[in-house]
């Protein structure tokens, strides 16, 4: 008898993606959910502005580590705050637009320490 998924990437049991091992035999400890989360007022953040192709303008926000903060949830509320589009990728949120000063101020309200520098 053949199953459904053969063949396919779904004709595997379900594995930990931390071992690689079946969840069955895995024995990783549980999932910490804000592990090593850092209080806003001990990091800054650094805003800049990068010229992309097209002369598309885009402000891009470094500096923060994404297990010291939710990097997600930081750049949906920045996209927010600036009324923006934006991604957010390799520990950098990246908005489209120059919106070097909302986007400090928005930090500045959460608690961040900033630097800011146009591009
Ligand atoms: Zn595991």
């Amino acid at each position: 008898m053949s199953r459904l998924f053969a063949g396919t990437p779904w004709d595997r049991p379900p594995t930990c993606d931390r071992c690689d091992r079946p969840e069955s035999e895995c024995s990783c400890p549980p999932r910490v959910s804000e592990p090593n989360r850092i209080p806003p007022a001990e990091q800054t953040a650094r805003l800049t502005t990068e010229r992309r192709a097209k002369g598309k303008l885009v402000t891009v926000i470094t500096g923060l580590d994404s297990e010291a903060n939710d990097l997600e949830e930081l750049g949906t509320r920045l996209k927010n705050a600036c009324g923006a589009g934006g991604t957010v990728k390799d520990g950098r949120i990246e908005l489209q637009g120059d919106r070097l000063q909302a986007a400090e101020k928005a930090l500045q309200a959460i608690g961040y320490r900033t630097r800011a520098a146009r591009g």
